[in-house]
């Protein structure tokens, strides 16, 4: 972040610089050809026959010796904005490590599968950020075999989240009704939040659509049970038609925010039922890397001192661990006290009659006979006992 700031200062600096040779730049052309065009009208009304008077002659030299000490400054003031512009270079150099490209591992990619999986990810990234066409060519550039199943929801999410940004509500609240099990499953209240919004916009055409608010009420039955308080504030918009919320108590409903919730509401709900991670996984797997990055620049050196290159590369393992924000934490793990490793999908933890938790080669190398002690209690027990924990 710091090499970030320290360029951003420099280019702040050059920009400036570029400004301000531009402006004078442009000054001094503007007087040369004032003085040009003065000195050509006095030419113009001397008589061609008699030739320059030696006066003229003298403004004429003038003139060009002027012309051609301007052109000098303009050159020097030239190349000191190139020099200034190849400093920036330096600055780049300076505070950017070149050598990041050496920590790829390019092996992962070699493979067919996951180089495909990686296209995927950008696809994917693409059809989520609503760039269609975008995705559509790494698709076809890649490879990938897309079906339209697969594709549709980021679709469909994008087009109701530009209604709902436009505040359209209609296909948001199409939407929500049609999966209205599925989100009555994860406890959403996006249906209700939806009509609560068309309910809003009524009340604030005044009394003149009152019947039409009226009307509109009736939709809130079905929330009773669950938003009882959030429909008596409704109710309670009513009193205000003709004042206008905004005095009101309620003018809270009117607040921009309430369109802001909605969008990632709409969006946080749509890709749990869809099954999709809330963040697009590219994104998230690139802000880990950038925060790894100094991390794994450091591994490579102590790695390259010791001359131990298939460390890194040869294993899907980094041989130190990393910290990532907690917002970078997607599950726990689980570190095998015996082993001191963390347990992998071939080595998972087990839980122990005593309920003590190992890893299955921990145990495996505890195992006497047909019995086990557990080394915390010690409980002797048979190893078949053990059972998987999934985290
Ligand atoms: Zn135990």
């Amino acid at each position: 972040m710091e090499g970030c700031l320290n360029t951003e200062k420099d280019v702040d600096k050059l920009i400036a610089k570029f400004e301000s040779y531009k402006k004078q730049t442009h000054q001094t052309f503007e007087q040369l050809t004032q003085h040009i065009e003065k000195l050509q009208n006095e030419l113009n009304v001397q008589d061609a026959s008699t030739g320059l008077s030696a006066s003229h002659r003298q403004l004429v030299t003038q003139t060009n010796k002027k012309l051609k000490s301007v052109g000098q400054k303009i050159s020097g003031q030239h190349k000191d904005l190139h020099s200034s512009v190849s400093r920036i270079g330096k600055t780049i150099d300076r505070n950017f490590d070149a050598e990041c490209g050496s920590i790829n591992m390019h092996e992962i990619l070699a493979d067919h599968t996951h180089h495909s999986l990686f296209n995927r990810a950008i696809c994917e990234h693409f059809y989520r950020q609503g760039s269609v066409s975008v995705a559509e060519s790494i698709a076809t550039d890649g490879n990938l075999e897309i079906d339209d199943k697969w594709r549709f929801p980021f679709i469909e999410m994008n087009e109701i989240l530009e209604n709902l940004q436009n505040r359209v509500v209609d296909p948001a609240l199409m939407w929500s009704i049609r999966n209205k099990v599925q989100l009555q499953k994860e406890k959403s209240n996006l249906e209700f939040k939806l009509h609560r919004l068309k309910f809003i916009e009524l009340i604030k055409l005044g009394p003149s659509h009152q019947h039409l608010a009226v009307a509109y009420a009736k939709k809130f039955q079905q929330f009773a049970p669950v938003q009882c308080q959030e429909i008596q504030q409704l109710m309670g918009c009513f009193l205000y038609v003709k004042r206008g919320l905004t005095e009101s108590p309620y003018c809270d409903l009117l607040s921009e925010k309430m369109w802001n919730d909605i969008c990632s509401d709409f969006l946080r709900d749509a890709c749990r039922v869809t099954g999709l991670s809330v963040n697009s996984p590219l994104i998230s797997s690139f802000s880990a890397g950038c925060q790894a990055l100094p991390a794994l620049l450091a591994i490579k050196s102590v790695i390259e001192q010791r001359q131990c290159s298939g460390a890194l590369s040869n294993n899907d393992e980094l041989p130190i661990d990393i910290d990532l924000d907690s917002c970078q934490h997607y599950h726990s793990v689980f570190a095998c006290p015996i082993l001191r490793q963390q347990t992998t999908v071939k080595n998972p933890p087990l839980r122990l009659v005593c309920g003590h938790v190992i890893s299955r080669d921990a145990l495996t190398k505890l195992v006497s006979g047909s019995k086990v002690k557990c080394p915390y209690c010690p409980v002797e027990q048979s190893p078949n006992d053990a059972k998987e924990l999934h985290f």
